[in-house]
């Protein structure tokens, strides 16, 4: 196996950076960022092969970051990538990583996003931009985009842009920067084509291939959730609460932040979890192991590397909460159970947009990995009534009833309740921090059928002229929805909704601005009774859109916040993808209850 540096500061980036890698958590570079970034700070051309979700984006970022001249308000780099979607996301990772650069500007341009708001942006200076092929070109012609300073340009997924016939004017674009720009090229595939295009504009192109490992790991069943409807917290207690054959568990999350407030989080729900990372001490992490190992804890919540080479027999689940970065990390981390000669369960989380990776771990294992439904609500309230009555009988059979014998008669007697009232009444009592009827606002549904998969706004030339039409035509109108920044709701998942369950195509639904406790959103102006109808009972995190056309009154009191995908608040928002809702009474207070010990989240075997 290749060392890799396993700090960033060994790249020599500059201490703004470092910082924002520190506040953003990450730990060590990942593979394919550890072989990019010392290339890329050097100037040379870059050719670069890895799958989806291993950190391409940081891997070109950082080093674009490092080298800019922050007093030249002209573009310095163009980054190119296939959807507007991803076009906001990577603007959105560069601001995160430039979060301590005074004066940083980027600027997505995507088409579906008015033109206006895009030449004020360019207008206003921006030291890099991050677009889509088409809109990229349209700004080129107009000369609304100068590119005489450009530095270096970054083709990101580039095999996309190919598939969705964009290689023209990727060539095009290519053809009209200066030529000695530094040219980066990513790719999760190499077809041919982008090879040819790659000798065709790169210099003496390093390459960096990112390899799946293969292996075999047979004593461990494999199974994935298909993220969705439900919050991945949840959806992970539920899990713990319905495995059968459970143990310890070591739950994988990317970063040193999201151990600790995933452990907190799990802790809060009555777990014994403690967090493992490398900002510990050894002695520490040390220490949590031996909880580990002597039951002390039952779950670890742990990043790649704190827990490389853990060695506990007794952990029966890996739970993979984020994915991981490449499938030799995915090897490496389910290898943590099915030690000893036992057996042991995977459990991979898995948006939609990690399906590859999903594939590619599949394929690196040499097993299908199955996919299953969350226990439902009538599954986990069976489970909590079996284990209950199991309980009662334990404590008839081992313990000495007498004094308590006594108490109940005592209820009895004086206040002549029935035997079975004062029975159902001590039911209850006993129940209370882990009640055996689960409410629907607690255990929501899974969605029966999985949506649609989000599709990303696909424009070509035709589409965006059609769309420019629409805009100054007057086709497109504002609508109202009653969730804002308050709610916490994203414009992706806006997007995602609107078209998942709206049926509204994506390159129809044009700017989305968020308020704190409302949006506006850019839809076609002619929309059917019927549709709007439908468009108002959509539900993002199970609250009603209640779209409606926006009145300019709507706006009067409220300082628009229009999103600007520079602004951070990406970042905000999906840490709320974690589940911050509090746990709603169920904390264990501390005092030692009946109610306490019976809650005891497993069985100890
Ligand atoms: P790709 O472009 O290869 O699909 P991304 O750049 O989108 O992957 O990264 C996927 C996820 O991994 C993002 O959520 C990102 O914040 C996270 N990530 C990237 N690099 C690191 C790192 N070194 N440590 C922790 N998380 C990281
Ligand atoms: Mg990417």
């Amino acid at each position: 196996m290749t060392q890799y540096p396993d700090t960033f500061s060994a790249f020599g980036l500059p201490a703004a950076l470092l910082t924002a890698l520190a506040e953003v958590g990450y730990e060590t570079p990942s593979p394919i960022q550890a072989e990019c970034i010392p290339i890329l700070l050097e100037g040379k051309d870059l050719l670069g092969e890895a799958q989806t979700g291993t950190g391409k984006t940081a891997a070109f970022a950082l080093p674009m970051l490092a080298r800019l001249d922050l007093a030249q308000r002209q573009p310095q780099v163009l980054v190119l990538t296939p959807t507007r979607e991803l076009a906001i996301q990577v603007a959105e990772a560069f601001q995160k990583y430039a979060h301590c650069l005074p004066g940083f500007h980027v600027l997505p341009i995507y088409g579906g996003q008015s033109m206006v708001v895009q030449l004020r942006g360019l207008q206003r200076g921006a030291h890099i931009v991050v677009g889509t092929p088409g809109r990229v070109m349209d700004h080129l012609e107009r000369k609304s985009l100068q590119l005489g300073q450009l530095r270096a340009i970054v083709l990101d997924e580039a095999d996309e842009m190919l598939r969705m016939g964009f290689i023209d004017d990727v060539e095009w674009i290519l053809e009209h920067t200066p030529n000695e720009r530094q040219t980066a090229l990513f790719s999760a595939t190499m077809p041919e084509q982008i090879r040819r295009v790659a000798h065709r504009y790169l210099r003496a192109p390093r390459e960096v291939k990112i390899r799946a490992a293969t292996t075999t790991v047979s004593s461990i069943t494999q199974r994935y959730w298909s993220v969705r409807g439900i919050d991945k917290l949840d959806a992970l207690t539920r899990i713990l609460e319905a495995e059968n054959d459970f143990d310890a568990a070591i739950v994988f999350v990317r970063t040193k932040l999201a151990t600790e407030e995933l452990a907190q989080k799990l802790e809060a729900r009555g777990y014994a979890v403690a967090a493992l990372n490398g900002d510990m001490t050894q002695g520490l992490r040390e220490r949590v192991i031996e909880q580990l190992k002597n039951g002390g804890l039952d779950i670890v919540v742990a990043t790649d590397v704190a827990a490389r080479g853990i060695d506990v027999p007794r952990i029966s689940h890996v739970i993979n909460y984020d994915i991981p970065y490449d499938t030799e990390a995915y090897v490496h981390r389910i290898g943590r159970t099915g030690r000893a000669g036992r057996s042991g369960t995977a459990i991979l989380f898995v948006a939609p947009r990690e399906i590859r990776m999903l594939r590619a771990i599949e394929r690196a294992t040499r097993q299908t990995i199955e996919p299953i439904r969350l226990p439902t609500r009538a599954d986990l309230a069976d489970r909590r009534i079996a284990q209950f009555k199991q309980q009662v009988q334990e404590v008839l059979a081992e313990e000495s009833l007498d004094f308590f014998r006594n108490v109940v008669e005592q209820l009895e007697d004086a206040d002549e309740i029935p035997l079975q009232d004062i029975a159902a009444a001590l039911a209850f009592l006993a129940q209370r921090e882990r009640p055996l009827q689960l409410s629907v606002d607690d255990y929501p549904d899974e969605p029966a059928h999985p949506p649609a998969r989000e599709k990303p706004a696909r424009e070509n030339r035709g589409e965006i002229l059609e769309r420019r039409r629409a805009f100054s035509d007057g086709k497109l109108a504002r609508y109202w929805i009653g969730l804002g920044r308050q709610h916490g709701v994203m414009p992706k998942e806006i997007v995602g909704a609107l078209a998942n369950e709206g049926g509204i195509e994506g390159r129809s639904i044009g700017q989305i601005n968020l308020f704190d406790r409302f949006s506006i959103v850019e839809l076609p102006a002619n929309l059917a009774a019927g549709t709007l109808d439908q468009l108002k009972r959509i539900k993002i995190r199970q609250q009603a859109l209640g779209l409606r056309p926006f009145v300019e009154k709507d706006e009067a009191h409220q300082t628009p916040r229009t999103r600007r995908p520079g602004s951070g608040q990406g970042e905000a928002a999906t840490r709320k993808e974690y589940g911050d809702r509090p746990a709603q009474g169920r904390e264990f207070k501390g005092k030692k209850t009946f109610a306490k010990t019976f809650s005891e989240p497993k069985k100890r075997r």
